[in-house]
């Protein structure tokens, strides 16, 4: 569904991603893994085209996107959620949500949609007419997901989902996660919570300083000495 082929990103003349490659096929949950600054955020940035990689290639089932608008890559049924959620603080849940529509103009699906995301996020539904700046951090996280649900994504990035939530809500996060692929929807995750990451995805990629050094299935990855020493503590 999405190959990443060979792509080499700069900030500047800083080198982040060196020669990355990998792919994602529909229906799965894919999870890239790795230190603080291995280029994880990075890697999202430049498939929802926010950069542009200097040389080598993205393909979303089999089209070239890596020169297109970012919001032309929203409308082809990619959608990120951010890193720190970047939910409009000084909106409603309701205006939030309906902005994660905002390259759509098909009213009734996005009543449907709308109505799904209420009933798989009740918090979000009780509080629609509250000021998202106002949320706890967990309901902020699921705001995110939902703004960018709305968009009626096929392949969703999530760009840390699990940063600075309680670990109660972080279980609840992920069994969402894995809710919303059960029910279709093909997944990117990006997670220094490795463990969690690994319990959830079918395949896995561990980036370190801008080059994959590790990828196979989620399990193996974490049934792995290497792995295990490196990431899940022991
Ligand atoms: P984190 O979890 O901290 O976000 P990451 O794995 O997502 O880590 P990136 O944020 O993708 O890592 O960063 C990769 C590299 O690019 C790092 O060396 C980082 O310092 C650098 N970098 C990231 N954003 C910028 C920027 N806007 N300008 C310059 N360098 C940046």
């Amino acid at each position: 569904m999405l190959k990443v082929d060979k792509i080499n990103v700069y900030y500047g003349a800083i080198h982040a991603l060196k020669g990355i490659s990998l792919e994602v096929n529909e229906g799965d949950i894919v999870t890239l893994i790795g230190a603080n600054g291995a280029g994880k955020s990075t890697t999202l940035r430049t498939i929802s085209g926010l950069l542009r990689p200097k040389t080598g290639g993205i393909s979303f089932e089999g089209q070239p996107i890596s020169s297109l608008a970012a919001q032309k890559i929203v409308k082809l049924g990619i959608s990120q959620v951010p890193e720190g959620r970047r939910i409009f603080a000084n909106m409603t849940v309701f205006e939030n949500l309906e902005l994660g529509a905002y390259v759509r103009s098909d009213k009734k699906g996005i009543q449907e949609d709308l109505a799904k995301v209420f009933s798989r996020f009740p918090r979000l539904a009780e509080r629609r007419s509250q000021i998202a700046g106002t949320l706890s951090g967990g309901e902020q996280q699921m705001l995110a997901m939902g703004r960018a649900l709305m968009s009626r994504p096929r392949l969703l990035l999530l760009d840390e989902p699990s940063m600075g939530l309680a670990p109660l809500l972080v279980k609840e996060i992920f069994s969402i996660i894995k809710e919303i692929n059960q029910t279709g929807t093909t997944i990117l995750l990006v997670e220094q919570n490795a463990h969690m990451a690994l319990s959830i995805a079918h395949k896995a990629y561990v980036l370190e300083t801008g080059r994959i050094t590790l990828s196979g299935p989620a399990q193996e990855l974490a049934a792995s000495e290497d792995i295990r020493k490196a990431y899940l503590g022991g």
